[in-house]
């Protein structure tokens, strides 16, 4: 018999399951792949911006050297931006890359890693891949991050807590956080703990909801804020995002990132999505068109929903622990792919992720259509 090779902590993890690619799909339920709709990554429905493809486009005649390691031009264009030095600055392969180097960099073996139900599925992992504790605490009454929880188990935890993760939005949740709150939650953190503040739908925030989380970083050394480009820039294929942070944060992040984290197209792109504002508000305004569209739709067919601040919905499907997994395989079948949130805790619910008004269209009337038959019969 051979012997078990791998780590046990390593063995233990649930791998991430993503939404199901489009090709997959239509090889499944042998459907045309023109003719499927996909709202189950929370990607922008515009696609990448014509500004970035064309940057991009231009920087692959250097396809074949490595891309600049410390990502000069992108980070300067970042902290013209944020109002911080580019030593502040971390470039990720994702933003995804900015949680797991936090984690890394401040958590090993033994040390209690805090987050929420119902939070984004990373930050399990990355706790995990480390072999550091998950302490997940009960979400509020509304499906939400409960930040007063959260300190409580901080404090209880003492000195093995060392990292917590907030999401403002939260995915799968939609939920958002007041400001006020947040900053309370991090005044009040005991100075061993890291605090990440992962803002990867921040751009999807309204003018009312919006708050200067750079002024605290600025104020807090243990806070990193994580920002991404793969949602209101549509950038998601390229893999780039940024962690901000003060400078003896930033520099323990950078040590252990891989030299080469951010590729070179990446890198190109991203300055200009920066740089284009009319694709950011054009995104911007089709996310709320489409979040009208589809929970409008959900109150007439008598369906809940949590009022999201992201660019996705989560809303409840039937009353049984199938119901997510059932209704998600009807709309596979009609060539609608969601999210099914069964592994957040979440069985009778599904992600929608929002998108071009006339795909909306077609998961609300494949919605409609799925839901208007006797529940098990579907
Ligand atoms: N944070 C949250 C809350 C997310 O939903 C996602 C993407 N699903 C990420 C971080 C990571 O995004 P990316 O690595 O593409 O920047």
């Amino acid at each position: 018999m051979t012997k078990k090779i791998g780590l046990d902590h390593v063995h233990a993890i649930a791998p991430y399951v993503g939404g199901r690619p489009i090709s997959e799909v239509a090889r499944e339920f042998g459907l045309d792949e023109s003719a499927i709709v996909k709202l189950a990554s929370n990607e922008n429905p515009l696609g990448m911006p014509t500004s970035a493809k064309e940057a991009m486009l231009r920087a692959a005649n250097d396809l074949g050297r490595y891309p600049d390691s410390n990502g000069f031009e992108l980070k300067r264009v970042l902290s013209k931006r944020l109002g911080v030095p580019e030593d502040w600055i971390t470039l990720g392969n994702g933003s995804n890359d900015i949680l797991e180097l936090t984690a890394r960099a401040v958590a090993h073996a033994g040390d209690a890693v805090v987050f929420s139900k119902h939070a984004f599925a990373v930050y399990p992992l990355a706790t995990q891949a480390i072999g550091a504790k998950a302490v997940e605490v009960a979400a509020d009454a509304s499906y939400g991050h409960d930040l007063p929880a959260m300190l409580q188990t901080i404090r209880s935890l003492g000195e093995t807590a060392k990292l917590v993760f907030v999401a403002n939005p939260n995915n799968p949740t939609g939920s958002y956080l007041q400001p006020k709150a947040i900053e309370a939650f991090i005044s009040e953190m005991p100075a061993h703990v890291v605090v990440v503040l992962d803002e990867a739908y921040n751009e999807y925030l309204s003018p009312e909801q919006r708050y200067d989380a750079i002024a605290w970083v600025k104020k807090y050394p243990n806070l990193v804020v994580s920002r991404s480009f793969s949602k209101a820039y549509g950038l998601a294929g390229l893999r780039i995002g940024y962690g901000i942070a003060q400078p003896h944060l930033t520099d323990l992040l950078n040590r252990i990132r891989q030299p080469f984290n951010v590729n070179s197209l990446a890198q190109a792109a991203a300055i200009a999505a920066l740089g284009d504002e009319a694709f950011l508000q054009q995104g911007y305004e089709l996310n709320r068109a489409g979040y009208q569209q589809l929970t409008q739709a959900f109150e007439q067919m008598g369906l809940t929903y949590l009022p999201s601040s992201g660019n996705f919905v989560l809303v409840k499907v039937g009353d049984d622990d199938e119901a997510g997994a059932r209704v998600n395989r009807e709309l596979l079948k009609r060539g609608v792919i969601v999210r099914p949130v069964g592994n957040y805790g979440l069985p009778q619910w599904l992600r929608i992720s929002i998108g071009l008004p006339e795909e909306n269209t077609i998961c609300i009337q494949a919605l409609g259509a799925i839901l208007s038959k006797p529940q098990g019969t579907a």
